[in-house]
């Protein structure tokens, strides 16, 4: 089911030689329009400047240096966008610096991840200035792998009741204050919080989120339906990690799980691993939010890449074993070690959905929730490159980031 053999992060770097004019010809591409099978596209300047149904290579005007590459019938997708995942091969965004985070963006881009948010774990106030110090700088410098969209915050605003993973020593009163601070230090970093929205004041966050163009999520939540509606009606707009951490579905209550299936105000991530959610709920999922509101994150964890043996995440003992990742005390699901094109494989296969409608689920769905969809998300004319080639097995290919080749 997985592909992850460790090896050192990808090849490539962007801001180097790679950034030319590139032709990509018999691809089988996942447009806006639907899949185009025997199809052409046209890199330049980092964006794309053409595409082509017809597969007219003798059209294109192309300039001496420019790169032809026969897809050979593979799968042209938009690059994934993961707006959870807190790290891998060894590193973890919580401890992010210079070359944690390369090492982090340097693994998953292998996987076909090229936009990402830097998601950290319920923690000390302190530790948490610290990780939007360390990306926000980051993102200012050229970054050479996958890139960092801003920072995804999970907690420390959730539920004593399911903390999951999530470390309860340090969950937290819902207040504006915290995120006024962040706001002004960094004005663009912050692009998810997520909390639980029965708890006192988090109404007043999610209004506050809202106001400032911050995806407002439910998650680690003990909501009621009535709860999250009264929640939606203030700006929350999304579920992390659905069924995973939050109150189950009751016919006479139906919980935050109802709640989200039902309310079409809000879009849903699920982790498609396998081990977190049956396979049939998945495809509960694919009905009832069809193709625009539902999302494939990894949730992954340092340990993605590394295999089986003992991590930490949050500053917790996890024991992974057979892929699986556990807290060491109390046995909860701790994270994943899944990479998004396990994840788009597993619903191709598992779940019975088109790769087209997977490829929105990864890249289309996750840049219109963070308001990207203007320049990142999908195959059109105008867009960035951001492009991965997959094999017909539905491995990867190659990955390009603004049209550099980072992987291949
Ligand atoms: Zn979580």
């Amino acid at each position: 089911m997985t592909n992850k053999q460790g090896s050192a992060p990808g090849q490539g770097q962007l801001g180097q030689e790679q950034q030319h004019e590139v032709l990509i010809y018999n691809a089988k591409i996942v447009t806006e329009q639907g899949v185009w099978d025997n199809a052409m596209l046209h890199v330049k300047d980092g964006n794309i400047a053409l595409l082509d149904e017809h597969n007219d290579i003798d059209a294109v005007k192309l300039s001496s240096g420019a790169q032809q590459i026969d897809a050979k019938g593979s799968w042209l997708l938009p690059g994934f966008i993961d707006v959870h995942v807190h790290g891998g091969y060894g590193a973890d965004f919580m401890d992010s610096n210079k070359e944690i985070l390369d090492t982090i963006t340097g693994f998953h881009v292998k996987y076909g991840t090229t936009g990402m948010l830097a998601t950290s774990m319920t923690a000390p106030k302190a530790d948490l200035d610290r990780v939007l110090a360390e990306v926000n700088s980051y993102m200012q410098t050229d970054m050479p792998y996958a890139q960092l969209l801003g920072v995804h915050l999970e907690g420390p605003f959730i539920s004593h009741k399911w903390p999951g993973a999530q470390n309860p020593n340090f969950i937290a009163p819902p207040q504006v204050e915290w995120l006024e601070e962040w706001h002004q230090l960094y004005p663009q970093l912050m692009k998810q919080l997520t909390l639980a929205p029965e708890r006192e004041g988090a109404l007043e966050v999610i209004a506050w989120l809202r106001d400032h163009g911050i995806v407002a999520a439910c998650g680690h939540t003990d909501s009621s339906y009535a709860d999250i509606q009264a929640a939606a009606n203030e700006g929350l707009t999304h579920a992390v990690h659905t069924f995973n951490a939050m109150k189950a579905l009751h016919h006479r209550e139906p919980g935050t799980v109802g709640a989200v299936l039902t309310d079409e105000r809000i879009s849903a991530e699920v982790i498609a691993d396998g081990l977190h959610v049956h396979p049939a709920a998945i495809r509960l999922l694919t009905q009832v939010k069809q193709q625009q509101n539902l999302l494939l994150i990894t949730d992954a964890m340092s340990a993605a890449g590394l295999g089986d043996g003992d991590y930490e995440l949050g500053g917790l003992p996890v024991v992974v074993k057979n892929g699986e990742a556990r807290l060491k005390e109390g046995n909860s699901l701790a994270g994943s070690t899944l990479t998004m094109i396990d994840a788009l494989r597993f619903v191709v296969r598992e779940v019975g959905v088109s790769v087209e409608a997977a490829s929105r689920y990864a890249s289309g769905n996750p840049a219109k929730l963070l308001r990207m969809d203007d320049r990142l998300g999908s195959i059109a004319k105008g867009k960035q490159a951001d492009l991965i080639l997959v094999s017909p097995e539905l491995e990867i290919e190659r990955v390009w980031i603004r049209g550099s080749e980072i992987v291949g």
